[in-house]
């Protein structure tokens, strides 16, 4: 328990959740360690700009993720980034993380927050314009789209919501779905239908995304014809659903039919000492403060429950 590989906190995954995580938690004085599979900041980095985090008027993702990992180390967190889990014991009193290398860490608690992806079309293009006129969140970047003509993909309710609500930014907003019909709710529908500002492109899917700098045009092919026409566009907005990074969890705790983490209103999971933060659990919305605040809650939460433990732990000692 002494060793150096001991910690009384370990956090899986370095985005917005677990940084604040590690903030509360290391400035508690508690032993902490932040484990990432990818860059340190998680989606943030994705992000050329972010305009909706309060007390910071503007800021590239990149320059957020690093403040926030300063400000972790500043408390003393330790923050392994590049790493890949290949063992993951959450029951016990003692929980156990194996890292692809065979190094093992052990501790008290453990927080997840291993965030998630929006689904990707998977086309020609779309890696390298991804944040330069490609967008998976309207909330985020609807307001780079002013006066602008915009294609939204999908044919469910977020597509058809998320549409509409690009249209107080987007001069022209262009629907293109794949099928003849929708499966969003007949109100999200008529909602869009009813709109002069939306437009539809039906049983069609985008091909390629053109552009060198940014996003100029996009090919879409009709399904039926198999025709391909070049069209114009100065945004794309995918919204074709969302996918949490909860693949390596499976069996190991409770994940709704989404494979979201089944949290408690104090992010507790349905195992002693673990919680979860951020993106990866059931939730409706997905923003940096909303992940900036469960990962405050959790840490809060894990904090209690590591205090709790000494105290039983001390208590067993003395008896
Ligand atoms: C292009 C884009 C633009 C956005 N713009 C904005 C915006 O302007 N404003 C806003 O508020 N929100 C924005 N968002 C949403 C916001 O970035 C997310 O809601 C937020 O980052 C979620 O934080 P998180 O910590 O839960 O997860 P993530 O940010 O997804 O971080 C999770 C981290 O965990 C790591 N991880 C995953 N699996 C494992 C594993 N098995 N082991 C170890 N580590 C693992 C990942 O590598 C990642 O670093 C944007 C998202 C995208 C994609």
């Amino acid at each position: 328990m002494n060793s150096d590989n001991h910690y009384d906190a370990i956090v899986i995954g370095a985005g917005p959740a677990g940084l604040t995580a590690g903030i509360y938690l290391s400035r508690a004085r508690l032993r902490t360690l932040i484990l990432n599979e990818g860059t340190v900041g998680g989606q943030m980095i994705l992000t050329h700009e972010i305009a909706n985090y309060p007390g910071v008027e503007n800021i590239s993702g990149y320059q957020l993720s690093n403040i926030m990992k300063k400000q972790a180390k500043s408390f003393g967190c330790d923050i392994k980034s590049n790493i890949s889990i290949s063992g993951l014991e959450l029951e016990g009193e003692v929980k156990r993380v194996t890292l692809g290398d065979d190094t093992v860490y052990t501790s008290d608690s453990i927080i997840l927050s291993p965030g998630g992806r929006s689904r990707t079309l998977g086309v020609k293009g779309e890696d390298n314009l991804k944040g330069r006129g490609i967008s998976y969140c309207a909330t985020c970047d609807g307001d780079f789209f002013t006066g602008k003509e915009i294609v939204v993909v999908g044919g469910g309710n977020s597509a058809l919501e998320e549409a509409v609500s690009l249209t107080k930014y987007a001069v022209k907003v262009t629907i293109v779905h794949q099928f003849d019909h929708f499966q969003a709710f007949e109100h999200a529908v008529q909602e869009a239908a009813n709109n002069s500002r939306i437009h539809f492109i039906m049983e069609s899917a985008i091909t390629a995304f053109n552009g060198d700098e940014k996003l100029e045009s996009v090919d879409i092919r009709h399904l039926k014809t198999g025709e391909t026409t070049n069209f114009k566009t100065d945004g794309t907005f995918i919204f074709i659903g969302y996918v949490p990074n909860t693949e390596f969890l499976n069996g190991k705790i409770e994940l709704n039919k989404w494979g979201e983490i089944v949290v408690k209103p104090d992010m507790s999971t349905n195992i002693e000492g673990v919680y979860a933060a951020g993106d990866s659990t059931a939730k409706r919305y997905r923003q940096v403060t909303t992940a900036v605040s469960d990962g405050t809650i959790a840490a809060l939460a894990a904090s209690g429950y590591i205090n709790e433990l000494r105290i039983k732990h001390k208590q067993l000692i003395t008896a």
